[in-house]
């Protein structure tokens, strides 16, 4: 008797087993059989395939071969036939032949038990001879060594499943190339972040698709920087870059990225890379920020101090004798700028405890006509170009608000106005009754603000790029602050304008059901 062939090598762990039930059986004349595996997690011999017997039957069978044949099968490296030990007696088959007895097949790989087969066989089935019993053996060497290939293919398959899940999962844009530099990975965080669809950019060259970058602006993906390129042999193999990569929309994306270049153990050779790439445009935007705010804080600080110092040294001299009236204006001046020092580290403050959602609100019936007079005619005081306009219909309601925080909103669109509009022009405030809120503007017919910064202004720091902005000194804080104030009252506030025209601030406050 041939050993039977025809078991696949292949990756399907269900077909091979499948294979090498059917030729088991097969070649023991036996006419139904089940193949059991060894599972590691279990410890034990678990029944994975069978052929010829129903459901009733399996179950009958499944105990005997958990408990009693795997040892005794296991304790000689051959067939053997088991039939005389079974109690109770055995299932019968599925086309209701009476079975019996039973061959099991150990499945060994070296001393290593990778599986069983048991074969059963009409009752009365001729004995086998040696030369018969030694083609088993062979078979059942053949059939394990298949077996535990299959097994090993379809863990790997699984391992390889797992860690592209882990992959397609990660929040950090991974993607990989081949030793051409072409895509052959790109996961759902790198689709995301650079809007390029993956069954797009698998087999392109990675430097037509991301156009790498330093800050520079100098590609990064030519022959003298890119690190598969460059690094072709053994080198070091993980290293960090910066720069920008292009969206599919030809954006600007800012990332920091780890290139590693896998190579062939080997030789040394790069066969490809693995990138993991980061969005760090918000880490860049907190960055500026801060440089700018240092910068801002630096500018305004100093001012102030300088003009403090100056008037202090010259009105404190030994050899001078000043008379009432320079005196006079010299600690006027000197109290200006302390409280200027004040307002801002005020501002400061203020959001500082905005961001950190610690303002309380003290709210109480407030006529807000009444407050824009008030902020008006205080401000009116510091200029003498401009002309004020204040408009409330007679029987404008009261809001019910936070007088201190709705006044300091005021006074700044107001300052402003009156800040942006270097050759002065009206400055209005109106107020107006809309539905079941009011709405209060403050329009003046300044330089205006560019439409690419109408949506920034109430970013905190943010200033005009204007020379003409940057010839009022501020700190970018004032909008951001009234933006926060009127949303904790439950309103809005927007900004419409036009360059050398003029801007007009809008506020909106729900009127309260208190009224
Ligand atoms: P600051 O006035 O200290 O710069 P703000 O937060 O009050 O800070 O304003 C932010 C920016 O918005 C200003 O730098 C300026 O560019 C713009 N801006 C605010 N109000 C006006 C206005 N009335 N007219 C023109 N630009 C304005």
């Amino acid at each position: 008797m041939n050993p039977p062939d025809g078991i696949p090598q292949d990756a399907d762990l269900h077909a091979t087993l499948n294979a090498i039930l059917r030729n088991a059986i097969e070649a023991l004349g036996g006419s139904a059989g089940v193949v059991a595996t060894w599972d590691e997690e279990e410890h034990r011999f678990v029944a994975s395939d069978s052929y010829g017997l129903d459901d009733k039957a399996l179950e009958q069978l499944y105990p005997l071969l958990n408990e009693a044949i795997p040892d005794l099968a296991l304790s000689s490296r051959s067939f053997n036939v088991l039939s005389a030990l079974l109690e109770p007696p055995l299932p019968k088959s599925a086309q209701g032949q009476t079975l019996d007895p039973i061959v099991a097949l150990p499945l060994q790989v070296g001393r290593r038990s990778v599986g069983l087969i048991y074969v059963l066989r009409p009752r009365g089935a001729a004995s086998f001879s040696g030369n018969e019993q030694s083609a088993l053996n062979a078979f059942a060497h053949q059939a394990a060594v298949a077996l535990d290939n299959a097994r090993l293919i379809h863990d790997l398959l699984n391992e390889k499943k797992k860690i592209e899940s882990m992959l397609e999962g990660s929040a950090e844009g991974i993607m990989s190339i081949d030793s051409r530099r072409r895509i052959v990975g790109f996961n759902a965080a790198m689709e995301k972040m650079t809007g390029h669809r993956r069954d797009k950019v698998i087999g392109q060259p990675c430097y037509q698709v991301l156009h790498f970058r330093d800050w520079h602006g100098i590609s990064i993906c030519n022959s003298t920087r890119c690190p598969m390129v460059t690094r072709p042999n053994g080198e070091s193999s993980t290293c960090e870059l910066q720069g920008r990569i292009q969206s599919v929309d030809g954006q600007d994306i800012e990332v920091a990225m780890v290139y590693s270049v896998t190579r062939s153990r080997a030789t040394g050779r790069a066969h490809g890379a693995v990138m993991n790439v980061r969005d760090i445009r918000r880490l860049r935007e907190v960055e500026n920020l801060r440089s700018a705010f240092l910068s801002m804080l630096g500018h305004e600080l100093q001012t102030p101090l300088a003009i403090i110092k100056g008037y202090t040294n010259t009105l404190a001299r030994s050899d001078a004798k000043w008379n009432k009236k320079t005196l006079r204006e010299g600690l006027q001046v000197i109290e200006e700028e302390c409280d200027r020092l004040s307002k801002l580290v005020n501002r400061l403050l203020l959001a500082s405890r905005i961001e950190s959602r610690t303002v309380t609100l003290k709210k109480e019936p407030i006529q807000l006509s009444i407050m824009a007079d008030k902020v008006v005619r205080r401000l009116e005081s510091v200029t003498g170009i401009h002309t004020f306009e204040v408009d409330f219909p007679a029987d404008f309601p009261e809001v019910h608000a936070d007088p201190d925080r709705i006044e300091e909103v005021l006074t700044n669109l107001v300052d402003n106005a009156i800040k942006y509009s270097p050759k002065g022009g009206k400055i209005a405030v109106t107020g107006r009754v809309k539905g079941d809120s009011v709405e209060v503007t403050v329009a003046d017919e300044g330089i205006g603000i560019p439409r690419r910064e109408l949506e920034r202004v109430f970013e905190r720091f943010h200033r005009g790029e204007n020379g003409q902005v940057q010839k009022v000194r501020g700190m970018g804080l004032g909008l951001f602050i009234c933006k926060s104030i009127v949303e904790a009252h439950g309103g809005k506030i927007d900004v419409t304008s036009e360059v050398g025209k003029g801007s007009k601030f809008r506020l909106t406050l729900p009127l309260s059901k208190e009224r």
